[in-house]
């Protein structure tokens, strides 16, 4: 982050500009939103300017800037579109305290002006440091159109009423206050009654806050979906924005942790390089802990939380101490890598049925019904199977299983460093010590990526 975004106070504060064409009109459209005492330098200002300063919105000066004109300022525009007069004004500016913005100039600029959604008091501000400016634009289109136009006046109303709440415990209380005032009471009342009715909504809530009792502590399981953040569900994303506290494991991407409530406390419960993770023990009375002190839980586990997740012993852990939970379906790691190469995980005519194998579990090697396995057509999602690839495959040869089987393993499946390794039964413990896989890693025996596939069907016709 090169440029630190702040809110500048400016009320009857000096801001100066010098310029009075298109560049001028753009920056003081957003500067007359504030409470600036607002000076303009411009020898042909632009009517629009002439007109805002009949209105006394700013004062216009019919000259060029000089020396002593930015005395006190603490903001400048060089605004002349022309790069001599431009560093001549800003050379004046910054020698006389002001902080320094050309237009146009990101370089010699000292700050930049973001794009901005105004609900005043609730402003958005938008900055790509100058490298996107289409970007920037297509964020604010999107903000203007997701933020309500009242979130302004609900903000102004509740703003006025902020030390009656006072008497509302600090924390959770206060906050759920707030939120069914926002997005639910307030909302409400401004449409049935204007803003009369929210006035005296706010006052009934806070009688019905006051008398409330704390809301209990309970856990939300949570499917943080294969990696890519955009693969969650909405309910992981509502979860994520009200968790007080997130236990994830080892799985869960950073970009997905980004999206949870920013006062929110990060567990990981799956932190392995520096010293012994965390038992399932410890990680059980972790959640059981927290959730005692009546915090909001989110349990948030790579894929789906029921799919090799330990997920019931969490459940039983939970259910014993008294707390409340339920369960949001992620999309497993099986689903998230047949995407990947194209395939299906059923197909009419193929394998009308699919296992979910897990290559170790807690006693080591995991057993299987492996005999079933060997026969021609099956299909099978092996988890965590980097490590048994040798005795998954010595274990189906023995069951007479053919060694020329497609094997597609798929690593880190969604993410931006997804890498497919399409093989055979017969080479995959070679091909994967070649492929030196380091992230999490699925297994598909009986499924090739679709184009090598139908290239083999093609061979294999062209021998026949
Ligand atoms: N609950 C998870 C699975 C947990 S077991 C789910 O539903 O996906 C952990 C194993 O899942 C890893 O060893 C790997 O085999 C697989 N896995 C998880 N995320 C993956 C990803 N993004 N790409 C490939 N495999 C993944």
């Amino acid at each position: 982050m090169k440029h630190f975004p702040i809110f500048v106070a400016l009320e009857g504060r000096r801001v100066v500009l010098s310029g009075g064409g298109d560049a001028a009109l753009a920056k003081l459209r957003l500067l007359l939103k504030t409470e600036a005492a607002i000076h303009v330098y411009a020898k042909a200002p632009a009517p629009e300017i002439v007109t805002w300063a009949d209105e006394a919105r700013l004062t216009l000066h019919r000259r060029t800037l000089a020396a002593g004109d930015c005395e006190g300022a603490t903001l400048f525009y060089a605004a002349d579109e022309d790069a001599t007069e431009d560093a001549r004004t800003a050379a004046l500016a910054t020698a006389e305290g002001a902080l320094v913005n050309i237009v146009d100039n990101l370089s010699d600029s000292q700050f930049i002006t973001p794009a901005i959604v105004d609900r005043d008091p609730v402003t958005v501000a938008i900055g790509t440091e100058g490298a996107a400016p289409v970007l920037a634009r297509a964020i604010k289109a999107d903000l203007e159109a997701r933020l309500p136009a009242h979130l302004g006046l609900l903000a102004r109303i509740g703003k006025a009423f902020r030390h009656a709440v006072d008497v509302l415990p600090m924390g959770r209380r206060r906050r759920d206050y707030w939120a069914d005032y926002y997005f639910r009471q307030g909302p409400r009342a401004l449409e049935q009654g204007g803003p009369d009715a929210v006035r005296r909504t706010l006052a009934t809530l806070l009688d019905d806050y006051k008398t409330r009792e704390d809301r209990a502590g309970h856990v939300a399981f949570v499917g943080a979906g294969p990696g890519d953040p955009e693969l969650l569900t909405l309910k992981a994303r509502r979860a994520l924005d009200e968790a007080d506290v997130v236990i994830h494991d080892r799985l869960v991407t950073p970009e997905i942790l980004e999206l949870a409530r920013r006062e929110a406390v990060l567990v990981d419960a799956g932190k392995e390089g520096f010293g012994p993770s965390m038992t399932q023990d410890e990680i059980n009375r972790l959640i059981v802990a927290h959730a005692e002190t009546g915090a909001q839980v989110v349990r948030l586990k790579g894929g789906d939380p029921t799919v090799f997740g330990r997920l019931d012993e969490e459940i039983d852990a939970v259910t014993e101490a008294g707390i409340t939970y339920h369960v949001v379906p992620g999309i497993t790691a099986a689903s998230a890598s047949v995407a990947a190469i194209g395939q299906s995980l059923t197909s009419r005519g193929r394998n009308s049925s699919v296992r979910f194998l897990t290559g170790h579990d807690t006693r080591g090697f995991a057993d299987h019904d492996w005999a079933a396995l060997a026969r021609p057509g099956e299909v099978a999602a092996i988890y965590m199977g980097k490590k048994s690839a040798r005795f998954i495959q010595g274990r189906l040869i023995m069951h007479g299983a053919d060694r020329a089987t497609p094997v597609t393993v798929i690593e880190n499946a969604t993410r931006p460093d997804q890498r497919v390794l399409s093989t055979t039964l017969d080479a995959l413990p070679a091909d994967l010590t070649a492929a030196g896989l380091t992230g999490p890693a699925l297994t598909f025996y009986g499924l090739a990526p679709r184009a090598a596939q139908a290239a083999l069907i093609q061979t294999k016709q062209e021998f026949a």
